[in-house]
């Protein structure tokens, strides 16, 4: 049943019908300022009004103990998991349901097909092979599935999903072990795509791992959709259970580990200068090297015939990643987050050193804390970044791109789109790793939040930083594509037509909005660092963010969520006329004189008797007080019983109106002012506030912030006086492009002073990145974020 609400609310949320969302759908002045009502999941114990977890707030858990082996001749992953699962639900379960994701590339067990983009004519770089993918052994195949005392247990695999049936009924507060062995093929992800797999250097004859997604995970299973079993088509991510792990991973002798987690037994698999180096680094000012580009390049040139096993803990993780390859370089440097020290660590070949080396440690310890001030204190004990010439995030670890030229040069586009990834992947920890939302369903919960704190995080890294994503203006262009290319945000992930903007730029640009023009910093701040603190460790959905932010902030903020989360409205504010008025004094009208006629005012009845008046005169019992007391019977009561005529007659009076000069005190206050009246309309739909700069004829400035709630009683044209001690020379909305407004053309009046080079120059740097130059490595970042990363 919650299931099935649910999927109701995600049809009425899901593009066109967000249109016609009517909450008071009487209204004559639209309905952009009435409250998201029942738009939002009626709250309960579980989650309340305000936003925060409820006082029976519950989640389940599931801890893992897992032993695996990296076979890198013939390219296998094998391994063995404990899985002790609690049912901390109200609920009965009878079967439990878990993700393989490695069934995406399996040509039988192919979940693909329920990604539209990979069925063609959408999309142009289609490759054919996905369209009919040839016969192949990928997936995961279970070899053995059984309960504690290693009884097999039924189970069914439906794609990318395995339900498992339980020997008994799971209660709540009970909890069951399971023992699942497995193995898989690993896949070359540069060739067949996907978030982990291999990357093979035919220059030297190495791989690198990136070991993602690997191991048989549980589902969510939560009070607001039950079972999260949506099927993973390769873009929509993951909704993840929190619980603990420890993992040995088994790898040739030569390789370095680098994982979720904190290494148990770094004696054993480091050399004695290796460990005397990684101690070093502990209390470390700058970063240190554990394994030097000469030894990674020394380590690339044979291969180990002999195995070591890695043995790794993590408490508190929704998922755990590794990633193993002799051409290792790696460096680490600690950060320090509100008295704890946080181990920033990186991993590299040689072909990205000249920018890993100097840049990708500093990079993450920047991310951890700067995103704490904007969240929560980062809680885990290290923060990893490997160079995989991608972009995808886990827990403690993620994987990036930045690979330098040859010659170890780089352009300064690969260095900010480095650093851009870097920081978006290390902040993926805070959203969703802790603040754990369920991106299937929900994209932008996680890219969309991550955005935000990513562009907040690089304006901190330097004051020049190029971002693309967080700036309004940056959005313009999206919001003017044709409304049949849009959809709300508020859509789910795999109907997402256009992901970048949709589910990163978009989101993050509202918050954006929200904090720099709508709320203002203090507020924002305050009321999102509550929403992370509510719900880190938890499972927020989009209704508690949205609650939390007014709750916190005291701010009604259900326009702004309407319009910009559930609508595909665009800002387009127009000027549209400037009335200028001055007051002479000088210039009253002379006094009339003499008399006029009048006639006097027909006197008022109501000639119709309705029906309250029939049933009073015909009540007998009812004495009507001008009967009662018959003094207050006079010439209209009369009149009304036809006992007195009409007075046709007219009369003279004088008609002399005194129009007195107006007093000293008023002509002082408006003496020599200048008034204009401005008529605005809202042309794009969008309520936003409105944003009014006037320059004076002197040429000085001066900025007046209409909020939004201007727009209450009339969504579509408005009127404002403005009186004013200087003539305006001409008049310039959102003269600092805040509000993502798509035709600047109807912005002004007046003589609008052209941009001067400087100006020019600034222009286009704001605009960066929309442009033309966009080198390839960026290219290959944009393609990939279409799917999701
Ligand atoms: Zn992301």
């Amino acid at each position: 049943m919650r299931k099935l609400l649910f999927a109701c609310l995600g049809l009425i949320s899901g593009s066109a019908m967000a249109q016609n969302i009517q909450n008071n759908p009487g209204s004559n002045h639209g309905n952009k300022f009435e409250q998201l009502g029942t738009i939002l999941p009626t709250p309960n114990e579980y989650r309340t009004a305000s936003g925060a977890p409820g006082p029976k707030y519950w989640q389940q858990r599931a801890d893992y103990d897992i032993k695996c082996e990296l076979d890198e001749e013939k390219l296998r992953l094998t391994g063995s998991e404990t899985i002790t699962y609690f049912n901390n639900s109200p609920d009965e379960l009878t079967y439990l349901w878990f993700q393989l994701d490695e069934n995406e590339h399996s040509s039988d067990r192919n979940a693909d097909y329920q990604d539209g983009s990979s069925m063609g004519k959408q999309a142009v770089d289609v490759q054919i092979d996905r369209l009919t993918p040839e016969k192949n052994d990928n997936g995961v195949n279970i070899t053995k599935l059984t309960d504690a005392l290693g009884k097999s247990l039924k189970y069914t695999v439906n794609k990318t999903m395995m339900r498992v049936e339980l020997p008994t009924v799971l209660k709540p507060g009970q909890k069951i072990i399971l023992k699942i062995d497995w193995n898989y093929k690993i896949t070359d992800r540069m060739k067949e795509g996907g978030r982990g797999g291999y990357e093979f250097f035919p220059e030297d004859g190495n791989h690198l791992f990136t070991i993602t997604q690997w191991y048989p995970r549980l589902c969510v299973y939560s009070d607001f959709q039950g079972w999260q079993n949506h099927q993973f088509t390769g873009r929509g991510e993951f909704a993840l259970t929190f619980g603990n792990f420890k993992v040995q991973m088994t790898v040739p002798a030569d390789h370095m580990v680098g994982s979720t987690g904190e290494c148990l037994n770094y004696a054993q698999v480091l050399t004695p200068t290796q460990l005397a180096r990684y101690q070093k680094a502990q209390s470390a000012k700058d970063v240190v090297e554990i394994v030097t580009l000469e030894e990674a390049k020394k380590a690339e040139k044979s291969k180990s015939k002999t195995k070591k096993t890695w043995i790794y803990k993590a408490d508190n993780v929704r998922d755990f990643a590794w990633t193993s390859s002799r051409k290792f370089v790696w460096d680490a440097m600690p950060a320090v987050v509100e008295g704890k020290k946080i181990m920033c660590m990186s991993f590299y070949g040689k072909e990205a050193y000249g920018l890993y080396r100097p840049y990708s440690t500093k990079a993450v310890a920047h991310t951890i804390k700067s995103y704490s001030k904007f969240s929560i204190p980062y809680p885990y004990p290290v923060a990893q970044s490997v160079e995989a010439s991608n972009g995808m995030e886990y827990p403690m670890i993620c994987f990036n791109y930045g690979r330098t030229a040859p010659d170890g040069t780089y352009s300064e586009s690969t260095k900010y789109g480095m650093l851009g990834v870097i920081i978006h992947e290390v902040g993926h920890n805070f959203f969703p790793m802790i603040v754990n939302s369920d991106e299937r369903q929900w994209s932008w919960m996680d890219e969309g939040l991550n955005t935000f704190v990513e562009y907040l995080t690089e304006e901190l890294w330097d004051n020049k930083f190029p971002s693309r994503r967080g700036p309004a203006v940056g959005i313009v262009d999206y919001m003017k594509l044709p409304k049949d290319q849009l959809e709300p945000i508020m859509t789910n992930s795999e109907n997402i037509i256009q992901f970048g903007p949709n589910a990163y730029s978009k989101p993050a640009t509202g918050l954006n909005i929200l904090r720099e023009t709508i709320m203002g910093r203090e507020l924002f701040d305050y009321a999102f660092k509550e929403y992370s603190r509510r719900w880190a460790f938890k499972h927020p959905t989009p209704a508690d963010l949205f609650r939390t932010m007014e709750d916190a902030s005291g701010e009604d903020l259900d326009w702004f969520w309407r319009g910009w989360f559930y609508s595909t409205d665009a800002t387009d504010i127009a000027i549209d006329t400037v009335k200028y008025l001055t007051p002479e004094f000088a210039d009253l009208p002379a006094q009339a004189t003499g008399t006029r006629k009048i006639k006097l005012a027909k006197p008022q009845v109501n000639e119709f008797e309705d029906i309250s008046k029939i049933r009073n005169r015909e009540d007998k019992s009812i004495v009507f007080e001008v009967d009662r007391d018959t003094t207050l019977r006079d010439f209209y009561w009369r009149y009304a019983r036809g006992l007195e005529p009409y007075d046709t007659a007219s009369y003279e009076v004088p008609s002399n109106v005194n129009v007195e000069k107006a007093d000293t005190e008023i002509q002082s206050k408006y003496g020599n002012k200048h008034i204009y009246e401005i008529a605005f309309s809202n042309k794009g739909g969008l309520v936003m506030p409105v944003i009014v700069e006037f320059t004076y004829e002197d040429g000085t400035k001066e900025v007046d912030r209409i909020p939004a709630q201007i727009w209450r009683k009339n969504e579509n044209k408005i009127t404002k006086v403005y009186v004013k001690n200087k003539k305006v020379k001409s008049i310039q909305l959102d003269p600092m492009k805040e509000t993502a407004d798509i035709d600047e053309s109807n912005n002004s009046w007046g003589t609008i002073a052209a941009p001067s080079k400087f100006q020019l120059y600034k222009l286009k740097q704001a605009a960066r990145g929309q442009s033309t130059g966009i080198t390839p490595m960026q290219k290959a970042k944009e393609n990939k974020e279409k799917k999701g990363f």
